[in-house]
């Protein structure tokens, strides 16, 4: 059976370990580098010269980076000691590239569930935001993205994501807003319905009561 970021073999109870690897992108480095120099040759950047002689290929390197999200094994543990209050990483680093200008969008992610019969290692949280961050992305997506893929694969009563970043197309460019951040959140079962969960998360990753700002997925 084929794993892939949206869904991973379910194995037996007892060993559910399965090995999350993202979908082959298809990349060809020379091309890029090839057509990396062509842009920059494009926009009158000087590429012949010595300094500037390997940036298409370091170019190159980097997107492929910033596209390439790590493998991981989706270490989950029986809840035994039915725990069932809120489990949330908070600050998780978000590097991503906005796929309307691919130019990085950097922030934290805050993501938090209640339990069900497993929990999961708290690392594993971070590698899920990395598994749907290092591809072209907008922020409302890859919000959403983390919280479903939660609720598909760990099964918990409720899953809340909230994501704060600061986006180089707005900030570096156009409108050059330095210093504005982009928040978004997606709350999925009892992280939702139970008001009490609710307003426990978003006083624990949001800041002040109104959540002013705050577009909600
Ligand atoms: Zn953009």
């Amino acid at each position: 059976m084929a794993i892939s970021p949206m869904g991973v073999v379910p194995p037996p109870a007892h060993s559910w370990r399965p090995r999350v690897a993202p979908e082959p992108a298809g990349v060809d480095l020379s091309a890029a580098e090839d057509a990396a120099r062509t842009l920059l040759t494009a926009l009158g950047c000087p590429v012949d010269r010595e300094a500037m002689a390997e940036t298409p290929r370091r170019m190159v390197s980097a997107f492929a980076e910033l596209l390439a999200p790590r493998s991981f094994d989706l270490t989950t543990f029986p809840n035994d000691e039915r725990y069932d209050e809120l489990v949330l990483a908070r600050s998780i680093p978000v590097q991503s590239l906005c796929e309307h200008h691919m130019l990085p969008f950097v922030g934290v992610a805050h993501v938090g569930y209640l339990p069900g019969e497993r929990i999961v290692g708290l690392s594993k949280l971070a590698r899920v935001v990395e598994l749907f961050a290092r591809r072209p992305q907008v922020q409302e997506r890859l919000t959403k993205q983390i919280a479903d893929w939660l609720r598909e694969n760990l099964d918990p009563q409720g899953v809340g994501v909230v994501i704060e970043a600061e986006h180089s197309c707005m900030t570096l460019r156009g409108v050059r807003a330095v210093g504005a951040t982009t928040v978004t959140s997606t709350l999925l079962g009892a992280m939702r319905s139970d008001s009490r969960s609710r307003a426990e998360f978003l006083a624990l990753t949001t800041g002040p009561p109104n959540g002013q700002g705050v577009r909600r997925g």
